[in-house]
């Protein structure tokens, strides 16, 4: 062995020696560490793909979704408040099974005098109650509102079985439904319409006593089928009350008959417009469909007013159809005022149509259909062009409530007419919300009974997005020189929830019946955990794609969260299951704060702590190839007349090398570095997230770094990092712009900060709101 060789075993065993030990240290920190890496990837939490699901999260070669079209005879009965229908069901079996029975829903059970739904909340006496649902608690009898199934009959008018386990019915079918096979079914039902600003239904009437009429939104109306899938099986989860719904796509032939003076739209287009308009809304209705930059009233206030008086004993028949939608809803009343406009989406025109009782103004004709044309093209931009020929936006007391088509939305001015900027800005934030739900979960099919989170988070980011879009396309809708003030979105907004007590916080991937506080749970952390991931982890434009290629992927289609989990990284090339554990799989917070700083120089001699570190290794300086040592300021050995000065001046083997491989310019352009520094970083917070640190120099300049989210993966807890600079370094602040939900900010600067944090001040900032 030569000396040159064994000098350089020598140094390599001394770095290795170096690199090894400082693993050791913070493994005896962490044990066990590397079996529970956060960046480990998610094989044991995602269902393995398959030929349904492929493993780029698109459907895979054998996808299937069954198919449910419906002709469906429905009438109102105004008077007694009751609905009556018969319907045939046309299901296809397009799985490759062969099914024994088939499962359909009763959702209206949920309010059958029997239901079980109401029993099931512990919890004791609460401290305050609504006057509506303690008088419909404890002094009169309970709504019997449930379905009463008349009958189930086969194509050829045969009673067929079925067996009804509280909002389910299995119809149990002769002879199994073969693969690729089709059967016909008819139900005839009714039943009690519920007030739903009484006891918080999705569906129902609001009664006007000052004149006596009822205006209705109404919804999960019929018997529907369940939803078959390579994933579920049958999703014959109970309707609960908190879980919405699963819904196979179909075809649609409603014919609706409500009383003659009602004003009434739906799911679907109008099949019989001439025979239900009047000639006056005829031409309104024409003259609509060419007016792209505001609304033109088809029913006016006047007339609405006239018509509340009337109380026609004779009916009439709305007839609609509808192509490709999961589910069905419409809205009727005298009372109703309507005003529609066209919006073009690529080269197709679509109606945004509003509808809404004169309590509704001045408020619904200024910003209603404004909302629904603006959410249309926002949301539209982001995914795909709207598909349907409409959207439409009625006014429903506390309502807020979606549908393929037509949606439910709260917002009443006082009665003179005024109102505050809560309810302006309330208004149009759950029209945008809900007629977004046309995007989430109306189109892009996901399963809304099991995962809450995946059409209202998403949702509720686009939301967001829109409701930003709103601002700044109608800057006179908002105070002066400020942005939208959307609820939800921001990242500071999610703080109180994500940094409460954890005994009443549950991971977002939780099924909604089970979680503490659905609100946060389902539409607040997902959408800022999106829009995280949109601004600060993957940027804009790999975030925007992504997203995009997960809409078009499943629009028309059935997706499960795997199937977004891993388009998401598909699309981007951006490792991202350390980040759907943390913020989906966990109930972590992110707290990331800056420990501490130490100042090194530059030496020629080894520091004592090396002297040591060496002579325990029987490693002396000869053994070595030359070496720039670096040696901390504040030890005990450090030599004054060594810091702030040029590392060269201070070490012959710098100043040596750079003699040999630098050219005369390439020396006298460099400018060497004066300053070393070590800065600790730690991470009180479980979420890993990328380190972003603002450091300012003496002379009046910033640096921003962000430290890639691994910087995390082999210590949890800590990290530090090495800052060179021709200047001291004064400050140092993580996450200077607030983009990450750090729950805890006094801990983010260097020097530490006096007075009031930035948490504090944002906790006022919340409480004032
Ligand atoms: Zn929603």
């Amino acid at each position: 062995m030569t000396r040159f060789k064994y000098h350089f075993l020598s140094a390599l065993f001394l770095f290795a020696a170096l690199a090894t030990a400082q693993e050791e240290q913070k493994k005896e920190r962490e044990p066990g560490h590397y079996n529970q890496s956060k960046f480990k990837q998610m094989y044991e939490e995602f269902a393995t793909p398959n030929n349904y699901r492929s493993a780029s999260g698109a459907p895979g070669p054998d996808y299937y979704q069954q198919q449910a079209d419906y002709v469906m005879d429905i009438e109102l009965d105004d008077k007694n408040a009751k609905i009556y229908g018969e319907e045939t069901i046309t299901y296809t079996n397009n799985s490759p099974d062969d099914l024994e029975y088939l499962w359909v829903q009763l959702d209206q059970n949920v309010r059958a005098k029997t239901s079980k739904s109401p029993l099931r909340d512990g919890g004791g006496v609460p401290m305050a109650e609504q006057a509506g649902s303690f008088v419909q608690k404890y002094i009169t009898e309970p709504f019997d509102g449930g379905f009463n199934i008349e009958f189930v009959k086969d194509a050829n008018g045969k009673d067929l079985s079925y067996t009804i386990n509280q909002t389910m019915m299995r119809v149990n079918i002769p002879q199994p439904l073969k693969s690729k096979e089709q059967i016909s079914f008819s139900i005839k039902w009714n039943y009690n319409i519920p007030d739903h600003t009484v006891n918080r239904a999705r569906s129902g009437f609001e009664y006007f006593p000052e004149d006596g009429n009822r205006a209705y939104v109404i919804a999960q109306f019929f018997p529907r089928m369940a939803v078959y899938s390579d994933v579920e099986g049958w999703q014959n989860h109970q309707f609960w009350g908190s879980g919405e719904f699963a819904l196979p796509f179909g075809d649609y032939e409603v014919n609706i008959t409500v009383p003659a003076d009602h004003v009434l739209d739906a799911t679907g287009t109008l099949q019989n417009r001439k025979e239900v308009f009047s000639k006056e809304m005829m031409k309104r209705y024409e003259k609509a469909k060419k007016s792209y930059d505001k609304p033109v009233i088809i029913v006016t206030q006047e007339e609405a007013e006239a018509a509340e008086k009337n109380f026609s004993t004779k009916k009439k028949t709305w007839k609609f159809k509808a192509e490709n939608v999961r589910d069905y809803g419409f809205a009727t009343s005298r009372k109703f005022i309507w005003d529609m406009q066209a919006v073009k989406l690529g080269n197709r025109d679509v109606m945004a149509v509003s509808m809404y009782p004169k309590e509704g103004n001045p408020l619904w004709e200024e910003y209603s259909t404004k909302a629904v044309a603006h959410t249309l093209r926002s949301y539209s931009a982001h995914t795909f062009d709207y598909p349907y020929p409409k959207a439409i936006s009625v006014h429903a007391k506390n309502q807020g409530m979606e549908y393929p088509m037509i949606c439910w939305n709260y917002g009443r001015p006082n009665e003179d007419g005024s109102y505050s900027d809560r309810v302006k800005y309330g208004m149009i934030s759950v029209i945008i919300h809900e007629v977004g739900h046309n995007f989430f979960p109306m189109i892009v099919n996901s399963d809304e009974r099991q995962w809450g989170w995946m059409d209202e988070g998403l949702d509720t980011f686009m939301q967001f997005m829109a409701e930003q879009e709103f601002g700044e396309a109608y800057p006179e809708a908002i105070a002066p020189n400020s942005t939208y003030p959307s609820r939800r979105g921001e990242p500071s907004k999610i703080v109180p929830y994500m940094s409460g007590d954890q005994s009443t916080i549950a991971p977002i991937m939780s099924n909604p019946e089970n979680v503490y506080q659905l609100g946060p749970n389902a539409y607040g952390k997902p959408a800022t955990a999106l829009n995280i991931l949109r601004e600060t982890v993957m940027g804009r434009e790999l975030f925007d794609h992504a997203f995009k290629t997960y809409s078009q992927r499943w629009k028309f289609k059935h997706p499960t969260p795997e199937d977004f989990f891993r388009t998401m990284e598909d699309a981007s090339a951006v490792d991202l299951d350390w980040y759907w554990r943390a913020w989906f799989y966990t109930t972590d917070y992110v707290d990331i704060g800056v420990k501490g700083i130490k100042k090194y120089y530059v030496s020629d001699k080894p520091s004592k702590k090396m002297q040591e570190y060496m002579a325990a290794r029987n490693i002396t300086e000869a053994d070595l190839p030359p070496l720039v040592y670096l040696a901390e300021e504040d030890s005990e050995d450090a030599d004054p007349n060594l810091k702030g000065k040029a590392p060269s001046d201070n070490s012959k083997s710098l100043k040596e090398f750079m003699m040999d491989n630098m050219t005369e310019s390439e020396r006298a352009a460099v400018k060497e570095p004066k300053y070393f520094y070590e800065v600790t970083f730690d991470k009180p917070g479980g979420i890993p997230m990328p380190l972003i640190v603002e450091y300012t120099y003496a002379d009046g300049s910033t640096k921003n770094i962000t430290y890639p989210p691994e910087i995390w993966r082999k210590s949890d807890k800590e990290v530090s990092v090495v800052i060179s600079s021709q200047t001291e370094l004064t400050g140092i602040v993580v996450d200077p712009k607030m983009e990450t939900a750090d729950i805890d900010t006094t801990n983010n600067s260097w020097p530490a900060q006096n007075g009031p944090s930035d948490f504090d001040k944002m906790k006022e900032n919340i409480k004032g709101k």
